[in-house]
Order: C-alpha cells, then sequence, then structure tokens
C-alpha cells in the first residue's frame, strides 16, 4: 500500500503547530523529531523533517507529496506545487520598514531607493505591481540592522509584532504580503495517494470547524426558553432538557467562537443561567 509523505519543519516557528495539527488528526508520530524521517503509528503517512526553505522544492520533485510552510516561503521558492489547504497558524505579515525620522507618504517614495530583504520575489512583484522600480538587496537575516549600517534605505521582513523594527529604529509603512501556515500538495498525486490526502483534508476541516466553534449549555427558565432558543444559532436547533428542578431546562448548543461574547451578553439578559462554554474536539458535518 502507497504511503503519503509529508514534509515539516525540523525546528522553527512552524514545527510545534503543525506536529500539534497531525496529532489532532488523530494522528501518531512516532521518534517525534529527532530523526530526519519518521512514521505514524496508525495512518499511512511518513514525516520528512526539514529547512523549511527546502520544502516546497521537495515537494515539487515528488520527494514529499505534501509539505507545512509559510505562504510567504510558497510564494518566494517560486515552486510548482499547489496550497491544498490554509491551516490558519502562524500568521504574519511581510511589511516595508523606513527609520522612524523619515518622512514617508507612499511607496513611489522608494523609488531608485536601495531595500534589503529575504524575500526578493514577493518584494519585486509588490513593487512593479506599484510602478517601482528600487534595488534589492538580497539578506538572509537580521534585515532589520540593514538601515543603521548605511546598506539599504528601506527593508522588508516580516513582522509579527512590530516590536523588532521598534527596537531597531524603524517604522513599519506598508504590509505588502499577508501569510500564513499552508499545506501544500504535488500537483500529480496517484489516485492512491489522493484518497489518502482527501481522508487527511476532511480530518483538517473537521479539527478547524471544532476550533472555530463552542459547546454550550445553560439553564433556562421556562418563561424566557423561546427567547433564549431564538438567540442560539445552533447546528440544527439547540438540545431541550428538562430539570430536575421544575420550570428549568438545560438548553445545548454550538456557537461560533466569533459570536461567542455577544451571544453570552445577551443570553444573561434573557435570563439564561449556569452558562458554561465547552471547547469542541472534533466537528463532523
Ligand atoms: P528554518 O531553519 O527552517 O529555515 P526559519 O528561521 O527560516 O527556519 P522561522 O523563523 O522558523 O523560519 O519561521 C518559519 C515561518 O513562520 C516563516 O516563514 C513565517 O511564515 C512564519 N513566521 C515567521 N516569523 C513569524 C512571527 N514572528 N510570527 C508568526 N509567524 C512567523
Ligand atoms: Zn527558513
Amino acid at each position: 500500500m502507497e504511503k503519503l509523505r509529508i514534509a515539516i519543519q525540523k525546528s522553527g516557528r512552524l514545527s510545534e503547530d503543525s506536529l500539534n495539527l497531525i496529532k489532532e488528526c488523530g494522528i501518531k508520530v512516532n521518534n517525534g523529531m529527532r530523526t530526519l524521517k519518521s512514521e505514524a503509528a496508525n495512518f499511512p503517512i511518513e514525516f520528512l523533517f526539514l529547512r523549511d526553505d527546502d520544502i516546497p522544492g521537495y515537494v515539487e520533485d515528488g520527494v514529499a507529496d505534501l509539505g507545512i510552510v509559510g505562504e510567504n516561503v510558497w510564494y518566494e521558492t517560486g515552486r510548482q506545487v499547489e496550497v491544498a489547504k490554509k491551516l490558519g497558524f502562524s500568521k504574519c505579515r511581510l511589511s516595508l520598514a523606513v527609520p522612524k525620522h523619515i518622512d514617508y507618504s507612499s511607496v513611489q517614495d522608494l523609488q531608485g531607493g536601495n531595500i534589503a530583504t529575504s524575500y526578493p520575489r514577493i518584494l519585486e512583484d509588490y513593487l512593479q505591481e506599484h510602478g517601482v522600480t528600487a534595488n534589492i538587496h538580497v539578506i538572509s537575516g537580521s534585515v532589520e540592522i540593514a538601515p543603521s549600517i548605511g546598506l539599504a534605505d528601506a527593508i522588508c521582513d516580516i513582522v509579527s509584532s512590530g516590536s523588532t523594527l521598534f527596537m531597531n529604529g524603524l517604522k513599519e509603512v506598508e504590509t505588502i504580503y499577508k501569510s500564513e501556515a499552508v499545506l501544500i500538495r504535488n500537483k500529480e498525486l496517484s489516485q492512491e495517494k489522493q484518497q489518502l490526502l482527501d481522508k487527511l483534508l476532511f480530518r483538517i476541516n473537521s479539527v478547524q470547524k471544532g476550533q472555530k466553534n463552542k459547546y454550550i449549555l445553560l439553564n433556562a427558565p421556562e418563561a424566557s426558553l423561546q427567547t433564549i432558543i431564538n438567540i442560539l444559532p445552533g447546528m440544527r436547533s439547540p438540545t431541550v432538557l428538562p430539570l430536575a428542578e421544575k420550570g428549568w431546562n438545560s438548553v445545548h448548543s454550538v456557537i461560533q467562537e466569533d459570536e461567542f461574547w455577544e451571544v453570552i451578553d445577551q443570553l444573561k439578559e434573557a435570563g439564561a443561567e449556569g452558562i458554561l462554554v465547552v471547547p469542541i474536539e472534533k466537528m463532523i458535518l
């Protein structure tokens, strides 16, 4: 029987969340990440642990069938692989930053300037789209120090909180690319591997839906039961169970994480008591 082979970052910002996702999909990884290669105990999948920059190339060549990388790395390497699924973790942005004291009004200000980055392709495409020509200096690390040593007028780098920029006397002036971890795939998988991938994607979807939703339980007085039911969206309609105490019911439903606080406030106002909100591990719809 064929096995899928997935490439995961060996050690870095993607590693832990990638393995967690695999675990939440019910797949047990033998040996963890200590070795280059590892197998799953209960799913026909094999893991390769590599540097993230090498992953798109391995997936394109078919050495691996799948890989998990940041969208930024996927775009930058320009490899012929497809994004099978956005994974929602390792969110960050690629931004342009200039020294704090510089007056900046638009990207046109960078015309003819020097920009340091580790992402020449993404930057080049962005500049071209905006009709700007600049000299791109490719450096592989510590891009943020380039302006202070006189190497560049601006930088283009990954930002998550902005504190690194601030500490280096820079200000973020333009977001040029938004990234999150993605599952990439080889363009031509055998039928058997495609079926395994579909199975894996089904599990990933269930995990993601579970994370977006919460299970809610509450006690409702008879008089406001209908009002409370109307507030709760639910998958179908909420479950209503009578409590031992007369005149009260227990109401169960599912609510979305992002509407959570608003719904809670409305429920309290409507007379709901003993509200419990619990995480959902997986949601099969
Ligand atoms: P490797 O040694 O594998 O080459 P790396 O140093 O190139 O690792 P990491 O710093 O581990 O890469 O980042 C991996 C990915 O995580 C990045 O490509 C990006 O998509 C995302 N990322 C980077 N910085 C942040 C951040 N500050 N917050 C969130 N995600 C980030
Ligand atoms: Zn890397």
